[in-house]
Order: C-alpha cells, then structure tokens, then sequence
C-alpha cells in the first residue's frame, strides 16, 4: 500500500499538520487514487490559508496539481501508471445546473478539491498531499508526453477557467483588454491570440508580469495609473470590443467600463470577494449595449480544451517559466510564504 500524507489545514494562523495516513483507500466505484507529481498554489488557496476566504477546516487544501493513477475502482478513462489532470469539480451529471443550464460548475451536489472538509470521504481531497482521490463524477484528462509537470500543474484551474473565459466570446474581437497580468491574465492574453484577436492590450501594474505578458502575446500597458493606462490603450487601439476582469482589484472596474465600446462585452472573473461592488449604471449598460459575464470555474470541455492548448504551445511559450522550483509538501507553510510575495505566477509543491 501507498504511503500516504497530508498536510492538513486546521484554520487560518494555526499550524499545519502533516499527517500520516496508515491503512489503505478503500475506493467506491469510480473512484481512483492518484499520487501527485505537482501541485501549484492557486491565489484562493492563498486566501484560505489567510483567512480572507471561508474554507472548511480541518481540510486538504489545494485543487490545482497533476500526478499518476497509482489505482482506480471501474474507471473508463485512466489506466494504472497515467499522468492526468483531473476537473476542480467533481458533479452529478444530472440536476438542471449539470444538463439544462450548461453550468456543471454549479452542480447542486457540487464538490470542490482543496475545499472540502477532511471527514467527506476518504479525506483525501486536496493536492497539498502525497496522494488525493479522485471521484466518480470528475472529468480526467490524460497529459500528453511533450507537457512538463510544472506546464500541466495549473491547467485545472487558472488555465481552465480562462479558457472558459475566451470561449463567452463568439468573434475574434479586434481590440481584446487584459486586466490583470497573473497567471489568469497571461493565460488569457495568448488564448485571445490564438483565438485570432487582432490587439490584446494586458494592464498590469508589475514590471515583470508586464514582460511575461509580452511573451504570451499582448502588448503590455502600465497599470500603475490607471487612468493613464486607459488614455494609452485608447490612443494606441481606441475602444476595445472585449475586456476581461483577471485583476482581482474592484478599482479597474471603471476603467473596464471606459474602454469598452458601445456593444462591448465585459468579462469578470479576477474580482471573487465580496470587496467587489460594480461602480456600474444600470442606464450606462443599457444605452451602450454592453454584455456583462461573470466566469466561475469550468466545465469538463475546457479542461479539455486548456490541455490541447498547453499541448500545441508547448515550445512556443514559457509555461515553465510560470511556475517557481518546487517546495517539498513537508515545507507548505514556507511554500505560502512564497506564494505571498508573489515572484512567481504559481509556486510549485512537491510530495517527495
Ligand atoms: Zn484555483
Ligand atoms: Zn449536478
């Protein structure tokens, strides 16, 4: 049998606990054992561990991550030895939000990797681990050959989520604004170019996050002033057809409204906390015609869709560069640490 740990999250300021799990998994049907390779600290992971965002405890944190099928229960789609990736949500397939509403993300009997408390199932529900357990109702993908472990790691989440993002937008826009140059932003910059946008302008106040975006195909603009930046894109492109909220921060919200053209659609993903009040007209939407999307999450097809894109830009783009030297999971908490100071896109985690 495996050896198997993990660090377990009791609430914010309090120590984690690496805990040492003896007896085996006993798997339902449909269910596999998977041992991670890599797992990456996603901002809400983050906010978790510092109390800005209610998470059950004690719990496994960590959703983004990859690993082998070391086992598995009556699966149709990983073999024992597979390198996979698997959805953040694990759904029923059947209530209206699965079917009817396309909107699988909002299953009613939805559960969440690295948010669930430590006594649903087997406890082995989060990537900070040496091995989590994958459910019935969980999409899995299977990482081809030529993907680094550290390209792969964040496709379940960061990656996955700005695919859903780009794909609410039905015509290659001319003019495509990025707020926001983390890994969501990155991210989205080149599926917007890839999805054949003629300009994608990325706002970002980092000086290294604005070379990054360069490199993932946007033409960086300093965020630091907002309102200059909004006067540089304008001048550089004029109004743009398409902006996306990847910032997290409520004050671009005015300048997303200032850049959009009439007819314009404004995508809002960055902004999940409740510091987050639209500074929107409801007369300002309706007389310019604009579209506002809220993107949470993902279905099983843009988890697809982000691993075929890793797989054909995999030596076109830096996504190793993302991902900082990974920490051991016995050194998570020092791991956070890093995370806080924000040098790199994603800090990595190892289980060995
Ligand atoms: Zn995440
Ligand atoms: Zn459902």
């Amino acid at each position: 049998m495996a050896h198997i740990r993990t660090q377990v999250f009791d609430g914010p300021g309090r120590p984690l606990r690496l805990v040492e799990h003896t007896g085996g998994v006993e798997l339902a049907p449909g269910e596999a054992l998977v041992a991670l390779r890599l797992a990456t600290i996603c901002g809400s992971d983050l906010h978790s561990f510092d109390g800005v965002r209610e998470t059950a405890a004690p719990c496994v944190l960590g959703h983004e991550g990859i690993g082998h099928v070391v086992q598995q229960n009556d699966r149709v789609d990983c073999e024992d030895g597979d390198r996979v990736t698997w959805s953040i949500a694990d759904t029923c397939g059947h209530c209206a939000p699965c079917t009817r509403h396309d909107l699988p993300e909002k299953c009613v009997q939805l559960f969440k990797y690295g948010h669930a408390a430590l006594d649903d199932g087997t406890g082995l529900n989060g990537c900070f681990a040496t091995h989590v357990v994958v459910r019935r109702g969980t999409h899995m993908v299977r990482i081809p050959k030529g993907l680094s472990d550290a390209a792969a790691a964040p496709a379940n989440c960061a990656l996955a989520t700005a695919v859903n993002a780009v794909s609410q937008i039905s015509v290659p826009p001319r003019v495509a604004v990025v707020q926001g140059g983390g890994l969501l932003g990155l991210y989205t910059c080149a599926l917007l170019r890839e999805a054949g946008a003629e300009s994608v302008l990325c706002i970002e106040p980092a000086p290294a996050r604005q070379a990054l975006a360069e490199r993932f195909g946007a033409t960086p603009i300093d965020g630091g002033d907002l309102d200059r930046a909004t006067e540089e894109v304008l001048q550089r492109v004029g109004p743009a057809d398409v902006v996306l909220e990847m910032a997290g921060v409520r004050a671009v919200l005015t300048q997303g409204m200032r850049l959009l053209r009439n007819g314009g659609f404004y995508g809002l993903v960055g902004l999940v906390h409740p510091d987050s009040d639209l500074p929107i007209r409801a007369e300002d939407v309706i007389r310019r015609c604009l579209t506002l999307r809220g993107v949470h999450n993902y279905a099983p097809r843009h988890l697809d869709a982000a691993v075929a894109f890793l797989s054909r830009n995999a030596t076109r783009l830096p996504f190793d560069e993302l991902v900082s030297p990974p920490f051991p999971l016995t050194e998570l908490a020092a791991a956070f640490d890093a995370a806080r100071e924000r040098t790199w896109a994603r800090v990595g985690v190892v289980s060995t």
